[in-house]
């Protein structure tokens, strides 16, 4: 058989983390067993579905890598299919109109809650005769459902779940002005692009008993399912804003790698024996449902810290820089061009092992970008002062004079040049620093002089020189 996924976010709002788990695991399954992973946009709800939600999606999964196969399917225009198949349903007897007016709705469950009752649909119409039919009314389409015997859900992670049948009242297929209800544009749309596995979050598990009484009035095979139990926040309970709750693309703009996003994802409810770090291709070649956890799992921002780290110190310098850069146009206002970014890539080396995100990262490097001359900060004008700046005077000739301008060939002059004066390293390398940065923090002063190059750096011995003495 082959494998058809489908990630079927309702785009009401931001695509949560959970979402977004949800999206990896029905991509990695599809991409693992050589299958199709479909997206679909339910966007039946048409007072809270948003166009910028969609944008959202899409944005979203396209920053997680998570390519979907073929277009986009959007339920809402497909409402006239759903609504054939509720007539479909009717004509083979296992559907019916349903005449209830709100007020006998409400009286009916009014009248259950009294007499301690599940609130159910009581069959008023089941077996009615539609003559009976109040003039001019329109009516719900209802699911003529089993009654006796029990439905099984044979779920893949939750294991064989049984509800009765008796349990479950006749769902409205149309709701009364027509428009198709969700279970069945859910399953009318599962079958008709072809689904073969149903994985998705576990609060949709009694959903899949609906859907699968569906399936089987339909005579349609119904899919296999997985229900994937739900992320919590760290203490356990259900997940706040401040602990995570934040759409995906959240992450992106908090600085986060997206293999890091990724990594963390698959674990969060995955797991491979001991295995932490999982780059993508590793998982497309793991990936299994069996290996999915039963109980619900807990959101933990070091954990994606820690993994974001290691992403980050293996990132290709290159592209570090550019999504630095994203960043750090942010801090400093401007955007930047070619050379700038070439200038942070050579800086990448000593800055990535440095920070644990990218805004960190962009933070860190604004010293490489502030124009000369140089603002120097309350610490750095502290340290720069005549006699500092008589000692830079007299170390400028010596690097001017170098063969090579690498950080190694700078330690060595600058050790050198602190030993005749007999100086501690920090007593050359404090003034150096606040000459160069305009403040007292950096990746090793050796590693800025390298990336500054000879003549910026020299010329910036020259300013603090001519400001301070
Ligand atoms: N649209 C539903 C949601 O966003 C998902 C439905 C499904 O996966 O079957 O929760």
């Amino acid at each position: 058989m082959t494998v058809v996924t489908r990630f079927a976010p309702s785009p009401t709002g931001f695509l949560h983390i959970g979402g977004a788990r949800t999206a990896l695991y029905n991509w990695l399954y599809a991409r693992h067993t050589g299958g199709t992973f479909l997206l679909r946009i339910e966007d039946t709800d048409r007072k809270r579905s948003t166009d910028a939600a969609i944008e959202a999606i899409f944005d979203s999964l396209r920053w997680l890598g998570l390519d979907w196969d073929g277009e986009p399917l959007f339920q809402f225009a497909r409402a006239e299919r759903h609504a054939e198949v509720a007539q479909a349903l009717i004509a083979a007897g296992k559907a019916y109109p349903c005449y209830c007016t709100p007020d006998e709705l409400t009286a009916m469950r009014e009248k259950a809650r009294a007499e301690g009752r599940p609130v159910r649909y009581d069959g008023t119409w089941r077996d009615r005769d539609p003559a009976d039919a109040p003039a001019g009314a329109s009516p719900a389409i209802r699911l003529k459902s089993p009654q006796e015997g029990e439905t099984v859900i044979r779920d893949l992670v939750q294991g064989d779940v049984t509800i009765a049948n008796a349990q479950l009242d006749d769902m409205i297929l149309l709701r009364s002005d027509g428009t198709p209800t969700y279970m069945l544009a859910v399953v009318v749309d599962d079958h008709d692009m072809g689904v073969s596995h149903v994985i998705r979050g576990d609060d949709h598990l009694t959903n899949a008993a609906r859907q699968i009484q569906l399936f089987e009035a339909m005579d349609w095979p119904s899919p296999t399912f997985a229900h994937i139990p739900l992320i919590h926040g760290p203490d356990g309970a259900k997940m706040s804003k401040r602990q995570g709750a934040v759409g995906a693309e959240a992450y992106r703009d908090m600085g986060f790698l997206p293999e890091a996003m990724q990594n963390y994802l698959l674990r969060l409810g995955w797991g491979h024996g001991d295995d932490e770090i999982i780059p993508l291709e590793q998982a497309v070649a793991w990936f299994d449902l069996s290996g999915v956890g039963k109980s619900p799992a807990r959101f933990d921002m070091d954990k994606l810290t820690a993994l974001n780290l290691h992403y980050m110190k293996q990132a290709d310098d290159q592209r570090l820089a550019r999504l630095t850069a994203v960043h750090l146009e942010e801090v400093i206002g401007r955007p930047l061009g070619d050379d700038d970014i070439a200038v942070l890539a050579r800086a990448m080396p000593s800055m990535k092992e440095r920070a644990k995100t990218l805004v960190e990262l962009a933070q860190n490097a604004t010293f490489l970008f502030r124009p000369r001359p140089l603002e120097f900060d309350a610490k750095a004008s502290k340290i720069l002062n005549p006699d500092t700046s008589a000692l830079l005077l007299d170390l400028q000739p010596h690097l001017a004079a170098l063969d090579g301008w690498s950080a190694d060939v700078l330690e060595a002059a600058v050790r050198a040049f602190a030993e005749e004066r007999e100086l501690g390293l920090g007593k050359v390398a404090q003034p150096l620093r606040a000459a160069l940065t305009g403040g007292t923090v950096s990746p090793p002063i050796f590693d800025v002089l390298d990336v500054f190059g000879r003549d910026e750096s020299l010329a910036r011995l020259d300013d603090a020189v001519a400001r301070f003495s």
